[in-house]
């Protein structure tokens, strides 16, 4: 999310886990296990019963963030297993750390190696990362003026690698807070209404990939989309324009599929249309620079 400062990035991804669907027992057990390795599990509490929040600091160091020590330890991005990790003033944290995230994004495991052998952490989280648009944090706010030159907002942008940004999913715009209530766009969706569509679409999923099967649309290798996304002459048009005008990588071009898929099953239909492309293209934000 990027954004001017109180423009309400933290409170929307606090908000976040309220519409998420909850665990189911397998994946319980999986967090359990975790936050029982690491000491973590109150007394007397048997099983997790919500999907793991942690938003660290980012002065936090390389091991707590991604787990390391002598007697390795499951750091921040494996407490946020089957949940939700908030990385707040995205920029700020240390580039050397930030890349670290590209094996867990990736592969849903960290790897901590040692002289003589590696261990394996399951990290199978959801990244949510807020940042300002520029070091002063104005950039995008029209009420504001930004003071900052051309070159310190490209090297701000320039902390978070192109690698990285690849790497995440959905890239959005949070507007300030006046400019919102301006346009008056309350259209008084609660948590509770978006998380049954937030199950529809899981449904969904499930009936696609099949009962057993623990894949997500986001997971979704080149078979499956070939399979799964197939799009229309339109929406075909729309991707090989954003392609060229945008020069967005195969990675990008196969989330777009990804995420357009996802916006379909929220709209449950059946079929993606050139709509949700050109919706899914949107949350490229930062493929096209600000
Ligand atoms: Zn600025």
């Amino acid at each position: 999310m990027i954004g001017p400062p109180g423009a309400g990035k933290t409170m929307l991804s606090k908000r976040l886990p309220t519409i998420l669907p909850p665990l189911t027992l397998a994946e319980s057990l999986e967090t359990t296990r975790i936050y029982s390795a690491a000491g973590k599990l109150a007394s007397g509490q048997a099983l997790l019963a919500r999907r793991p929040v942690r938003s660290p600091h980012h002065s936090a160091s390389g091991p707590a963030l991604v787990g390391g020590g002598t007697i390795p330890q499951a750091g921040e991005v494996s407490l946020a297993h089957r949940g939700l990790l908030f990385l707040d003033e995205f920029p700020e944290f240390p580039r050397a750390i930030l890349e670290t995230l590209r094996q867990p994004l990736e592969e849903g495991v960290v790897t901590i190696a040692r002289a003589h052998s590696s261990i394996e952490f399951p990290a199978r989280f959801m990244l949510v990362a807020a940042m300002n648009p520029c070091p002063c944090g104005y950039f995008t706010d029209p009420n504001k003026p930004c003071k900052c030159s051309p070159h310190q907002i490209d090297k701000y942008l320039s902390r978070i690698s192109g690698p990285l940004i690849d790497r995440i999913d959905i890239h959005i715009e949070v507007p300030p807070v006046p400019y919102r209530e301006l346009r008056g766009r309350r259209d008084g969706s609660d948590s509770a209404t978006i998380g049954e569509q937030v199950l529809d679409a899981r449904r969904a999923q499930r009936r696609r990939f099949g009962d057993h099967s623990t894949m997500l649309n986001g997971q979704m290798g080149s078979r499956q989309l070939r399979k799964f996304c197939k799009i229309d002459e339109a929406g075909e048009q729309l991707l090989k324009q954003a392609l060229t005008e945008l020069g967005l990588s195969a990675r990008a071009h196969d989330k777009i599929l990804r995420i357009a898929r996802t916006i379909a099953d929220l709209a449950g239909e059946e079929n993606v249309q050139s709509d949700h492309v050109s919706e899914a293209i949107m949350y490229r934000r930062l493929d096209r620079q600000l």
